[in-house]
């Protein structure tokens, strides 16, 4: 029954995320499980929080690494919104230590939902920016910021909060009643003595804008997927489970499946995993970003996804131009918003950036262009090399200085000489 639609239940089965889980986990362990890089001072962090579901606590743990047993830990990602919500500050930091006080705090729908969820799929500890940064700490902000890369890299699993507007969505599906659309069949040969019959079933994707558009998915077009400091969450994620409004999806190194339609066979190649699904409209945004940075080595050999120069260029050009059609609450946060990107491509390739261009193809990069109408980019951010109360001004000559679609062309040096 490989490819065929599957009805997906009002509320998500969770022993279905499970299994995705595990066909994950003991199917594409030299994929999923490798890292993007082979640098062992990466895959340490010096200092990190997480939501502690066993003691239901915000925890704090030094030198932490990712590999001891225990440790796997599944990051948040998603929409703070308007809506104030509960944050980690320096005069709550030790109350929310101690056990059991997370149950006393009213958490934002989302959060709330997440906690849920990561129970039931089995893990201890829970990334969640609001509550592992201290919000009114510049100095652990700017710790924390800085292993972005690290921070969603390293998790086992990433939970994507692609429905709603704000931190109050929840995650749809998980509770009854938060899930609106019903999918309807249509018998064509009903089931009879030797056949199992043909049927149709409404997808859970193309109503929304009434036609069909890689560009036009929930997940495509969801408040997530707009907001800037997003792009660097799924980047550096080597698992994504996603909830858009009416279905839940996980993506990763060797396959992708849905609620709505059967994918998942232990016995696929990941190879045919990840051409079959290429042509669903959600693969478009997760195959030309994601996995840039998820799956340079397969057994010490270069990745399918990373194999030439041009093509590391390709996708760097393709992370800007993304990234640049993004929006941020506050504008000074595009320096830091783009800070794990230029890291985790650093790990990759050596590249150094400055103001997101590369320094060894720092000309080319200076030919960005506007794609529509671009304005000065007028907020301040704080550079890490800087005293971290000096705030400065963003160069006019870097796409950070301005607001609006940009495009880069940088290019491999070799695939300039060809052009000539
Ligand atoms: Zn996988």
């Amino acid at each position: 029954m490989l490819f065929s639609g599957r009805k997906r239940p009002r509320t998500v089965n969770i022993d279905l995320l499970r299994h995705w889980l595990r066909l994950c986990h003991s199917g594409h362990e030299n994929l999923c499980a490798q890292l993007e890089h082979d640098n062992p001072q990466a895959r340490r962090i010096r200092r990190i929080r997480f939501i502690d579901l066993k003691d239901l606590c915000v925890r704090t743990l030094e030198d932490f690494d990712h590999t001891q047993r225990g440790h796997e830990y599944v990051a948040l990602s998603y929409v703070w919104g308007s809506p104030k919500q509960a944050t980690l500050t320096s005069e709550n930091i030790y109350i929310l230590g101690q056990t059991g006080e997370l149950t006393k705090q009213c958490l934002p729908q989302t959060i709330s939902d997440a906690i849920q969820l990561v129970q039931l799929l089995g893990f201890r500890f829970l990334w969640v920016d609001a509550l592992c940064i201290i919000q009114n700490d510049d100095g652990d902000k700017s710790e924390q910021i800085g292993n972005m890369s690290q921070v969603y890299g390293l998790a086992f699993l990433t939970i994507i909060a692609a429905c709603g507007t704000n931190s109050m969505s929840g995650l749809a599906g998980l509770r009854p009643g938060t899930r609106s659309f019903e999918q309807r069949e249509v018998v064509v040969i009903p089931p009879g003595t030797g056949s199992a019959g043909l049927s149709l079933l409404t997808t859970c994707e193309s109503h929304q804008t009434g036609f069909w558009s890689p560009s036009g998915s929930d997940f495509e077009l969801s408040a997530w997927n707009s907001r800037g400091w997003t792009l660097q969450e799924l980047a550096m994620s080597r698992r994504c489970l996603i909830f858009t409004r009416h279905q839940a999806l996980w993506s990763c190194g060797g396959g992708f499946f849905c609620e709505e339609s059967r994918f998942e066979h232990p016995l696929l190649d990941p190879d045919v995993k990840n051409t079959a699904p290429f042509s669903m409209p959600i693969r478009f945004a997760l195959y030309s970003v994601g996995n840039v940075l998820t799956t340079q080595r397969i057994n010490g050999t270069m990745s399918r996804f990373i194999t030439s120069s041009e093509q590391f260029w390709d996708k760097y050009n393709r992370l800007v131009q993304n990234f640049t059609f993004r929006q941020f609450s506050f504008n000074g946060d595009r320096y830091d918003g783009f800070r794990g990107i230029e890291d985790a491509l650093h790990q990759i390739s050596g590249e150094e950036f400055y103001w997101g261009h590369p320094r060894s193809r720092f000309e080319f990069s200076l030919s960005w262009v506007p794609e529509y109408g671009l304005h000065r980019n007028d907020d301040k951010t704080t550079l890490p090399i800087t005293s971290l109360n000096q705030r400065v001004s963003f160069p006019s000559w870097s796409w950070m200085g301005w607001i609006g679609r940009v495009s880069c062309s940088v290019r491999s040096v070799r695939s300039v000489r060809l052009a000539r």
